[in-house]
């Protein structure tokens, strides 16, 4: 069966949690796209779309595509100190509890189409944009779309002048990561 992430595909009641699959609250859910696998009790889902460029501990830039309630699926672009795009481009599942801090609302952290920088935890692939040079580089405005600007430790539209949160890279607005 293929499986997409955020599908439940068990409980810790039933299976043991195994690769590409997390718990949240009692229950299992796929962190990658790709196949379900059941062996010894032990829930895997195989990805069918590593990225094969990463290896752990490295830095990506990449695109918000989807929020859910607990995690946030990366559009992954690039990877620090290559100038080009990679070759293999794929998602990569970014959790709340990789967020930052005593962050309970993922939205207030991060945004649909929001460009994130982010370290590689692992190579199914997961991201973090917990330490202070990650996170948010560019952000755009919810109600016009256009590029929020960051004034005194604040994001705000330079058009409405409506205010948004962010969990902000050290970066932000500069143009470099
Ligand atoms: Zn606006």
């Amino acid at each position: 069966m293929i499986v997409f992430p955020g599908d439940k595909v068990g409980s810790v009641e039933e299976f043991k949690v195994g690769n590409g699959v997390y718990e949240e609250n009692g229950e299992l859910f796929a962190s990658v796209s790709g196949v379900l696998q059941i062996e010894d009790k032990k829930v895997n889902v195989v990805s069918f779309k590593k990225i094969p460029e990463l290896k752990k501990g490295d830095v990506v830039v990449g695109r918000v595509v989807d929020v859910r309630n607990s995690f946030a699926m990366v559009e992954i672009a690039r990877k620090k100190g290559e100038d080009r795009n990679l070759a293999h481009t794929g998602l990569a599942l970014l959790h709340i509890s990789n967020v930052g801090e005593r962050v309970e609302n993922i939205e207030s952290a991060i945004s649909y189409f929001d460009i994130v920088k982010a370290r590689v935890i692992d190579t199914s692939p997961k991201i973090s944009i917990k330490e202070p040079d990650m996170g948010v580089l560019k952000a755009y405005c919810g109600s016009c779309k256009i590029e929020l600007v960051l004034e005194g430790g604040k994001l705000k539209c330079p058009n409405c002048g409506k205010e948004e949160r962010r969990k902000v890279s050290r970066s932000y607005g500069k143009g470099e990561w």
